[in-house]
């Protein structure tokens, strides 16, 4: 049975103590950035940030609410990345059935532009991106290397508040049940995010759109988008 990765953003207070230790661990490099008004910083994720936490704020009647999104890749149990550009170039990209762990390699650079642009499309969370300098694809890799010496991916090890959760697959869909009841008391509009198809379930205690707008899926994991279109123009559908 896979590993699977539970994020109650119920928990979430934005320390980004996540995004921090995942740059530390892959050794990646500092961003210029520069100040657009939004704590949400770098803006997006890049080829120097596997996950970020995203900032969204809202004014309800008086009150103003935050909602804190720390996103990284789901690692989709049927990918639709790995459908498209995973038996192009042998070991660019890995899915490591045992963790449920999606993998890109230094083996993406030898992908084309244009398969790299419809890895993209093909995601339902819009993650994986190229650094334009050495072509590298590059995404969170659910600390795989970590993980088959039994450690925990870095991100839930640093996370301080419980928001950050992993373990087998069963346990974490027990776990993020158990959390929705009692969240779902306060916020009755609760919910957990596409948790049949994916190995990062989140928990969201509102509408996924106040989030962000690849909160929840965009379109079918288990289709690439051309397939995806086409199922929506079907009769059968
Ligand atoms: Fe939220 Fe935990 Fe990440 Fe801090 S470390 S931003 S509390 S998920
Ligand atoms: Fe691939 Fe996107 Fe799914 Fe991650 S979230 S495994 S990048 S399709």
């Amino acid at each position: 049975m896979a590993k699977s990765f539970l994020i109650d953003t119920s928990r979430c207070t934005a320390c980004r103590g996540c995004q921090i230790a995942c740059k530390e661990w892959f050794e990646l490099p500092a961003n210029k950035t520069k100040q657009t008004g939004s704590h949400q910083n770098p803006p997006d994720l890049n080829p120097n940030n596997y996950k970020i936490v995203r900032f969204s704020e809202h004014l309800e009647g008086n009150t103003i609410r935050w909602y804190f999104f720390p996103d990284q890749c789901r690692h989709c149990i049927d990918p639709p990345c790995v459908a498209v550009g995973g038996d192009i170039v042998e070991g660019a990209i890995i899915h490591d059935k045992k963790t449920g762990a999606v993998v890109y390699t230094d083996k993406t650079r030898q992908l084309s532009e244009e398969t790299f642009e419809e890895m993209r499309e093909s995601c339902p969370y819009n993650i994986p991106r190229r650094d334009p300098t050495t072509g590298r694809i590059s995404k969170c890799t659910m600390c795989n290397d970590r993980v088959v010496r039994g450690l925990l991916p870095v991100c839930v090890q640093v996370c301080p508040t419980g928001a950050m959760n992993f373990g087998e697959r069963e346990e974490m869909l027990t776990l993020a049940q158990k959390r929705l009841a009692r969240v779902k008391k306060e916020h009755p509009k609760a919910m957990l995010a596409d948790p049949d198809d994916v190995n990062v379930i989140y928990l969201l205690v509102d509408d996924p759109t106040k989030y962000y707008e690849f909160s929840v899926a965009q379109f079918i994991p288990g289709l690439d988008r051309k397939a995806f279109l086409a199922k929506l123009g079907s009769p059968l559908r």
